[in-house]
């Protein structure tokens, strides 16, 4: 398998070119483009990693998936989803066209930045800074990993550029999808943005929600079976943002990717995936990271459909 993984990350190494790390949040713009790690975390317990495996980025994006199982785990699945819909955009990540011209105004799915904000405003806690802390500790346990923790860099960085957030979420407010002070609720999302991972750590993401919610590590049941379905449900549909059809029929794995370079996979029953390369393509998906797990997903067979 280690043979198999370097064999598909030189494959895919002249694809780097191709891409452009992400600069709107400065800090991330200082990334390597010329790295490119993979990991996969097997329902056997085992891991296999071949790379820059052991470079830390922060998870942006794929942090939706584990605050949406937050907010369900809080609030339940109906009353989440009266404030947030289920279906697939066909814009960017970041764009606001649809909040007006969709009525009634609701985010179209919780994987898009607006979705991803409303879910963030309906995390319980006395204050943001507990809520984050509730968030966090659910990251932990379902990585299995202590010590993850906010990157303040790239936190501060997003914070004080995420204007377009900042719009996203006014609007919300002014509409009545979200409550509460928006700038507290921006900070959870732009924290949760900010958690630092490597390749193991979101593939293990990826094996808790293969293992359809339980901590493989420690047998523990964190979530309800439906709700894992849930996530990888959405992964499929809305996970690589605009580009999920296309990567439904390439690579047939439920998949969220982040702008910091990341995309965690779930092959359900059967592995967590991990990769890493943070030169994106126009869409903000990791270029090459796309071309490996197509690659993986040929070789081993795991395309689900
Ligand atoms: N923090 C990023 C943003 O809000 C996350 C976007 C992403 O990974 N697609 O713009």
């Amino acid at each position: 398998m280690k043979d198999l993984l370097d064999e598909i990350i030189e494959k895919n190494r002249y694809l780097i070119n191709k891409g452009k790390v992400a600069s709107y949040i400065p800090a991330l713009g200082r990334a390597n483009p010329d790295q490119i790690g993979v990991c996969i975390a097997d329902m056997e317990g085992n891991i296999f990693a071949a790379g820059d495996y052991k470079q830390k980025f922060t998870i942006q994006s794929i942090s939706k998936t584990i605050s949406l199982m937050l907010a369900i785990m809080d609030n339940g699945a109906e009353e989440v989803f009266s404030k947030v819909g289920m279906e697939p955009t066909g814009d960017a990540f970041n764009s606001i066209i649809k909040l007006e011209t969709i009525l009634p105004s609701k985010p179209l799915n919780p994987m898009i930045n607006a979705g991803a904000i409303a879910v963030a405003s309906l995390i319980k806690g006395e204050d943001p800074e507990s809520k984050f802390d509730r968030l966090l500790a659910l990251f932990r346990k379902i990585c299995h990993n202590e010590d993850l923790q906010v990157n303040e860099e790239v936190y501060l960085s997003e914070k004080s550029t995420g204007n377009r957030n900042r719009a996203l979420a006014y609007f919300m407010k002014d509409v009545g999808v979200i409550h509460g002070e928006v700038e507290g609720i921006l900070d959870i999302y732009f924290k949760q943005c900010s958690i630092e991972v490597d390749c193991i750590d979101i593939a293990k993401i990826g094996l808790f929600l293969a293992n359809n919610g339980v901590v493989l590590e420690t047998g523990e049941r964190v979530v309800e079976e439906q709700v894992a379905k849930t996530i990888k449900t959405f992964m499929v549909t809305c996970g690589m943002y605009n580009a999920s059809g296309e990567f439904a029929i390439n690579v047939g794995i439920p998949a969220k990717s982040g702008v910091g370079g990341g995309i965690m996979a779930a092959v359900p029953r059967r592995m967590g995936i991990g990769v890493f390369s943070p030169a994106l393509d126009e869409k903000g998906n990791s270029i090459a990271g796309y071309g490996v797990l197509k690659d993986l997903s040929k070789e081993l067979d795991l395309s689900f459909f």
